[in-house]
């Protein structure tokens, strides 16, 4: 960690107020600087507020490896059962509407190569009044999905008791980009042993993502899988995916980063174009809404994509 000082500040007479704030670390005292190197980082967020707070200490930044030391050190999980050879390939509706439509979706979109499904029953919604999902009335669609098809499947969930009761019935938990930052939640998901999809809240920097992660890896021992899903929540503002994010996210762990071009775009034509420029980036793979006909889907229509796009774009992949 680098702790610049404020000019005129003496690098030798901080140095000791800052050692005795990090046992453990060693503290060097360079030109305006302080180099702070430490074995056990994780004890740094605990001593950085009285850090910054140090008459001449302008500002103390950890790096993202100090900052987040099990996501910066996170290996690959196998999460064989979500993928073949390929990408991971997660699709289905935005949300389950009925289970005749989800179910039929299901076996198409698994015959075109979906190596898991989407499987929404608790939405988020940007208006309180919008469609909420079917909740649990749902449950017996998932256990029949899961049946027939024997794909996984990855569900959201906005609370914690949402999170118990669709336990039984999904493979993965889906935390939304407007819960990156449920603390609480997130020690929850991570506890309750699944693999855990940690999207990308919208302006959140590749720190803010990972320190989130470092939370699903710190109160759980289960597989954490990023992914990113560009930077606006309202559809028509959607400006695409943030390649760069992706990249510096795959070069700053081994957990699997995926994205999701739906949300990220706002419009269906953009999908399979940022999809592949996605997994050109280095995407362990997609996240994507199709459905059977998704100008009357009841949300998101406008960015789901069809199931024989769906099929041509995973022919591509
Ligand atoms: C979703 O994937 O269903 C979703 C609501 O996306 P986001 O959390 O990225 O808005
Ligand atoms: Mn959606």
């Amino acid at each position: 960690m680098l702790i610049r000082l404020e000019p005129g500040a003496e690098a030798a007479a901080l140095r000791g107020r800052v050692a005795r704030l990090l046992p453990g670390a060693t503290v060097r005292a360079g030109q305006g600087v302080l180099r702070v190197a430490t074995r056990r980082p994780e004890r740094l967020a605990d001593a950085l507020p009285r850090l910054e707070s140090l008459p001449g200490v302008a500002s103390a930044e950890p790096t993202l490896a100090e900052a987040c030391p099990r996501a910066s050190r996170a290996k690959a999980p196998s999460l064989r059962a979500f993928r073949k050879d390929g990408p991971i390939l997660i699709a289905g509706p935005c949300s389950l509407e009925d289970g005749k439509s989800y179910l039929a979706a299901a076996r198409r979109l698994k015959a075109a190569g979906a190596t898991a499904l989407r499987a929404g029953v608790f939405k988020p919604r940007s208006s309180p009044y919008a469609f909420p999902g079917l909740g649990e009335k749902a449950f017996p669609i998932l256990r029949e999905a899961r049946r027939e098809t024997g794909l996984p499947l990855v569900s959201e969930v906005l609370s914690e008791r949402q999170l118990e009761t669709v336990l039984p019935f999904v493979d993965m938990v889906q935390i939304g980009a407007r819960n990156m930052r449920n603390y609480e939640l997130l020690k929850a998901a991570a506890a309750a042993g699944l693999p855990v999809l940690l999207k990308r809240a919208p302006g959140a920097t590749l720190k803010d993502w990972l320190l989130c992660a470092e939370y699903l890896l710190r109160y759980g021992d289960g597989a954490v899988v990023l992914c990113e899903r560009g930077d606006s929540y309202s559809g028509s503002a959607a400006r695409g995916l943030d390649l760069a994010m992706i990249r510096a996210a795959v070069a700053a762990t081994g957990l699997p980063v995926i994205a999701d071009p739906s949300h990220a775009n706002g419009e269906r034509a953009r999908v399979p174009g940022q999809a592949l420029a996605a997994l050109r980036a280095g995407a362990a793979g997609l996240l994507i809404e199709a459905c059977a006909d998704p100008v009357a889907a009841l949300v998101d229509g406008r960015h789901t994509i069809s199931l024989d796009d769906f099929g041509a774009l995973a022919g591509r992949i």
